[in-house]
């Protein structure tokens, strides 16, 4: 046996963790910026719990609040150079992935000009500090060392990837969730799901990554047939919370997949969302997985509560009700771009360009 694990971010879960643990910020300097979106941080009461929290330790901040979702290289460039100039001693990411990944790029940006040494990990001079606290419970980038930005001159999105960026702190508070809606609460948890167990079939998995993205697995399956904004209550939303959490640990240690990689082209080009982009590859991608690694897909099904991969099916087109139709022309660029990728390494069986065309025909 052999394997490496790290995972670096101090995190605190619980209802008002901010409150009750704001004194672990003083450590990090007198100055920080705030990243997030322009509009949830202020509606879900996240932006207001660290801003008291800021004010009682007596450190000064400003509010960056122009982030996108699938965030540009140009957004973290301006973030970057803002915290240059103010001078910030570290970054605080709120909100889904977007503006968590966008404060993790703005902290080596704020250090760093933007050069394509960002995605080589060997720019020079270490980022800055970064603290999340996430509003959706699907990226698990408030564990990651991950930060993925849409690169228009790429024509993808493409991640970064490096220790300094795994968050120093991570507040993790289920009730910011309870403004979700359900739309985005579905392709969330299906981020989860895909981040669990993607790292359960990678060649990179590990014995305790499996137990991690089973007990995420279960979690999520337990739920999966309440996933309606009515339905949820707080234990349920601390839940898939934790469900996510675990899920980043997973991928933090292993990677994603070939799925990961393909979903990106859809995220791009078709503008569909990233958790439901990978949920509408999954089904495909099982059906791979099953050619090699038999016994984990029997048991990534069951952890789920599921009995095949057609059951499986069934719940996802539940879930995804509306019909996405690509052209062949599409299916064969995308297939070219996910199999350019470094995730073809980490999918057993390695698929060759003809399989992810396959994943893709079936998909769609
Ligand atoms: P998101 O793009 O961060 O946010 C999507 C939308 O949800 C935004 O309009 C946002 O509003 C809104 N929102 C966020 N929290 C809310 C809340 N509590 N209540 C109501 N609305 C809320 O969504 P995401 O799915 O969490 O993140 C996706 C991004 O993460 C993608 O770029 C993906 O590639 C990346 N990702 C990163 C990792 C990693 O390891 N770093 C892993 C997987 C995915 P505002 O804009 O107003 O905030
Ligand atoms: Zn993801």
């Amino acid at each position: 046996m052999e394997f490496n694990f790290h995972m670096p971010t101090k995190v605190f879960f619980g209802f008002n963790c901010i409150e009750k643990h704001s004194h672990e910020l003083k450590r990090l300097g007198p100055k920080c910026l705030i990243v997030c979106g322009n509009q949830s941080a202020k509606m879900n009461g996240s932006l207001s719990d660290i801003t008291s929290a800021l004010n009682k330790e007596n450190i000064e901040f400003e509010i960056f609040n122009e982030v996108e979702p699938n965030p540009s290289i140009e957004t973290v460039t301006r973030g970057g150079l803002r915290a240059r100039e103010l001078k910030v001693d570290f970054i605080i990411g709120i909100g889904g992935g977007s503006p968590m990944d966008a404060a993790k790029a703005v902290a080596i940006v704020a250090k760093n000009e933007f050069s394509e040494d960002v995605f080589t990990q060997s720019y020079k001079t270490p980022a800055l500090p970064v603290v999340t606290i996430p509003t959706t419970s699907g990226t698990g980038s408030e564990v990651t060392q991950y930060a993925i930005l849409t690169d228009e001159s790429a024509e993808t999105k493409r991640g970064i990837a490096h220790q300094q960026i795994f968050p120093v702190y991570s507040f993790l508070d289920g009730k910011y969730m309870n403004s979700l809606p359900t739309e985005q609460t579905i392709n969330t948890v299906i981020d989860a799901f895909s981040h669990a167990a993607e790292g359960y079939l990678a060649a990179r998995s590990t014995p305790i990554t499996d137990i991690l993205a089973l007990e995420s697995i279960g979690i999520i399956g337990g739920l999966l047939n309440k996933l309606d904004k009515e339905k949820l209550i707080r234990k349920d939303r601390d839940s898939l919370l934790y469900a996510s959490m675990l899920a980043g640990i997973v991928i933090a240690q292993t990677g994603t997949t070939i799925c990961h990689a393909m979903g990106y082209s859809l995220t791009y080009f078709k503008k569909i969302d990233h958790g439901r982009a990978n949920g509408l590859l999954f089904p495909a991608f099982l059906r791979h997985s099953m050619n090699a690694q038999d016994g984990k897909v029997t048991k990534l099904l069951e952890a789920l509560g599921l009995h095949s991969i057609e059951e499986f099916e069934v719940t996802i087109e539940k879930l995804f009700e509306e019909k996405i139709i690509l052209t062949k022309d599409e299916l064969g660029l995308f297939s070219e771009k996910a199999f350019k990728t470094g995730n073809v390494e980490n999918t057993i069986p390695k698929p060759t360009k003809k399989n992810i065309f396959k994943m893709f025909y079936d998909s769609f």
